[in-house]
């Protein structure tokens, strides 16, 4: 059985974001770019399956510019057995990825796709639900943990209150959340073999997908700084605060 994980070159979680000083977007210029963390976990999960033996090639996708051969590497030296770039300088938004990933689906005819549930630059959280509309195949957003099975998948998904477990039919979309798994560190030698690892290309316009933006960015500004907080005598304080400053009782 085929798994498709699809993983976003994004700027690292570590790096301080700074808005450009037209207001037109985030500065990505000389930033550090790696894989997005819930993708991470998207790969850990797919090789797990592999090394269970229930799944018997893993196929990562990207969508971006050539440096996201680089993110496809590493999920390769993480233990992907094949990717697929689809090039393009455009900025691509949830729904454009979502119809290329379903262009690759419909020739790559994986039985399950394992995703991020958001990428952490647009924070959108819209893809893989798009993408299961699009094909019209049952998601389980949010896994917190999943379990294969033949020709089903139970999808155990983090919901304000607490957990609920869903129980799919193959094909179907799984994103991931934080509590999924921890994902592994590519080793040295994995890294060296992952260059041997067969890497194609193709485009949105091969696949006869429109990338044309639909939304206009108005402006990007950075978040307000924080106020500095006060400590309270006793409870009653803090309840007068509340109600008379905050405003929140
Ligand atoms: P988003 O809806 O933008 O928050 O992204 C959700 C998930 O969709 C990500 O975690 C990725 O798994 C996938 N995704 C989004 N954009 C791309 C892209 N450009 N290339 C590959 N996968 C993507």
């Amino acid at each position: 059985m085929k798994l498709l994980v699809p993983v976003k070159r994004v700027v690292d979680f570590n790096v301080k974001i700074r808005v450009k000083p037209d207001g037109s977007g985030v500065e990505l210029a000389n930033v550090k770019m790696s894989m997005n963390p819930f993708d991470e976990i998207a790969v850990e999960e797919a090789v797990r399956l592999k090394e269970q033996g229930k799944v018997t090639e893993v196929v990562a996708v990207s969508v971006g510019p050539a440096q996201a051969a680089e993110t496809l590497r590493t999920a390769l030296a993480m233990g992907a057995d094949r990717g697929i770039l689809v090039k393009t300088d455009a900025t691509v938004e949830p729904l454009a990825v979502a119809k290329i990933l379903k262009k690759v689906v419909e020739q790559e005819s994986p039985q399950l796709v394992i995703m991020g549930k958001q990428a952490i630059d647009d924070d959108s959280n819209q893809t893989g639900q798009m993408l299961a509309a699009l094909l019209g195949w049952p998601q389980g957003t949010f896994a917190f943990k999943v379990s294969l099975n033949a020709g089903t998948i139970d999808v155990t998904r983090e919901v304000d209150g607490g957990l609920q477990t869903v129980g799919l039919k193959l094909p179907a979309i799984v994103t991931t959340d934080l509590r999924l798994n921890e994902p592994r560190y590519a080793s040295l030698p994995n890294i060296m073999k992952a260059k041997k690892k067969p890497l194609d290309e193709t485009t949105p316009e091969a696949l006869g997908v429109d990338v044309a933006p639909r939304l206009k960015v108005l402006k990007t500004a950075e978040p307000g700084g924080r106020k500095a907080g006060v400590k309270v005598g006793s409870v009653a304080e803090l309840v007068n605060k509340l109600k008379t400053e905050a405003g929140v009782l």
